[in-house]
């Protein structure tokens, strides 16, 4: 089976004995898009190694990279703009020439590897636009075919060539893009151009050009494309054509989130109206769409986050999960760790051996010890819930731990 078919048509994750056939855990598949081309038994395969002590070091599996914080774009809800504006000020390479980048990538790459992990996930997303960084082609093609990376690309693909858009339908693992408004006005306002260049229908043509590329390049197996945009109560009347429109285009899913500001204590509530057009668009059945997806929980006001209601002992964001900003690593994508140093597992100047060392010293020991301590929400809380229930099971049954298997159910 595809990757593409196989991720979106499991419905379950499993863990048993097979000694017994006893199910020692069973969770929905609900979010493939989010691990995607991994799946959650890539990160539980990890743990059982590390468990059974065969690998000593925490791999990096997926690493998310900030190289380019500037934006053409001035969204109204921005999310990074505070971390951006920390980072230009202290971060001092904050764009990477690409000779080093290309070394701190190798050595990244070089370091999983030796710990078990032969393909990391690398996301290239904005703290601006990704598409203006002007070696973009040549770090995607260098990532994907001299580090055997698997590419996520997340832009709004405002300033993408159709040399790029090739490079990338050829490279990518998922490219997704994000959109600031669901229809030409809103689109406008909320993109908030200063002389608009980019617009809604821009964006459809971008997506339909990926679409067709990969059509060409006999991808459709395994490149996923996808769409972002945020929920607005004040525009729940557009979201059902919008979603029509990205169907009739061919993409695969859908995410429609929440706005999530940092130190935002009252998010805006999802009135009854919206929360039925929302459970309408999820329920659905598409001609291509695979998935679309919306917040979990209709009855709050944003989805739950707090670690009071969500506990787990230890951070696994931080172990397989860094940020790459500039030449920082940093141990989450959450703005509070990015704009406070003590998070920041230290700098990489592309030396052989660097990732190595940084990742197991008693520095990143130190700052492991205080998470999720210190953390009062958290930006991976159910993939951290549910990594650490898979870590707990694969502990208790550690000297019975090879008859520990997982399985994805259809
Ligand atoms: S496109 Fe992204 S990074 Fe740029 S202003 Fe909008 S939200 Fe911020
Ligand atoms: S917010 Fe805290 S617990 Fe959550 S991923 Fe970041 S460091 Fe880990």
């Amino acid at each position: 089976m595809s990757t593409l078919k196989k991720n979106f048509s499991y419905k379950s994750f499993t863990i048993f004995n097979k000694l017994n056939n006893k199910v020692l855990l069973k969770v929905d598949n609900q979010f493939p898009q989010h691990f995607y081309p991994n799946s959650i038994v890539d990160y539980a395969n990890i743990i059982k190694e590390i468990v059974s002590g065969k690998t000593k070091n925490y791999p990096i599996v997926s690493l998310t990279v900030k190289d380019y914080p500037f934006c053409d774009f001035r969204c109204q809800d921005c999310l990074v703009k505070e971390s951006r504006e920390w980072a230009k000020k202290n971060i001092n390479n904050l764009v990477l020439d690409i000779d080093k980048y290309k070394k701190i990538l190798k050595d990244i790459s070089t370091y999983s590897k030796e710990n078990g992990v032969e393909n990391v996930r690398i996301e290239f997303c904005g703290e601006g636009n990704p598409d203006l960084y002007v070696y973009r082609k040549e770090i995607i093609k260098y990532a994907s075919q001299k580090c055997n990376m698997k590419i996520i690309y997340v832009s709004t693909g405002s300033g993408l060539t159709d040399d790029d858009l090739t490079e990338l339908v050829l490279n990518a693992s998922f490219i997704r893009i994000s959109f600031p408004g669901i229809d030409h006005i809103t689109y406008n306002l909320f993109s908030n151009q200063k002389h608009v260049k980019y617009t809604y229908e821009d964006s459809l043509n971008t997506l339909r050009k990926i679409v067709s590329l990969r059509k060409q390049y006999n991808r459709e197996c395994d490149l996923l494309i996808g769409v972002r945009a945020c929920i607005r109560e004040e525009f729940s009347e557009l979201y059902e054509d919008f979603i029509y429109e990205l169907d009739k285009i061919g993409i695969d899913c859908v995410q429609l989130a929440k706005v999530f500001k940092y130190n935002d204590n009252s998010p805006t509530k999802i009135s009854t109206k919206l929360k039925s057009i929302l459970k309408k668009i999820a329920d659905s059945k598409y001609k291509h769409l695979k998935q679309v997806q919306v917040p979990t929980r209709y009855n709050s006001s944003s989805d739950d986050r707090k670690l009071r209601n969500n506990s787990f002992n230890i951070c696994f964001s931080a172990l397989f999960n860094p940020v790459l900003y500039g030449d920082h690593l940093i141990v989450c994508t959450q703005t509070d760790k990015i704009i406070d140093k003590q998070f920041h597992y230290g700098k990489l100047n592309g030396k052989v051996n660097e990732v190595s060392q940084l990742y197991n010293n008693e520095v990143s020991n130190e700052i492991r010890k205080q998470l999720p301590l210190c953390c009062n929400d958290c930006c991976a809380v159910y993939d951290n819930v549910l990594l650490n229930k898979i870590y707990d099971i694969l502990y208790e049954n550690k000297e019975n731990i090879d008859n520990i298997k997982f399985m994805m159910e259809e």
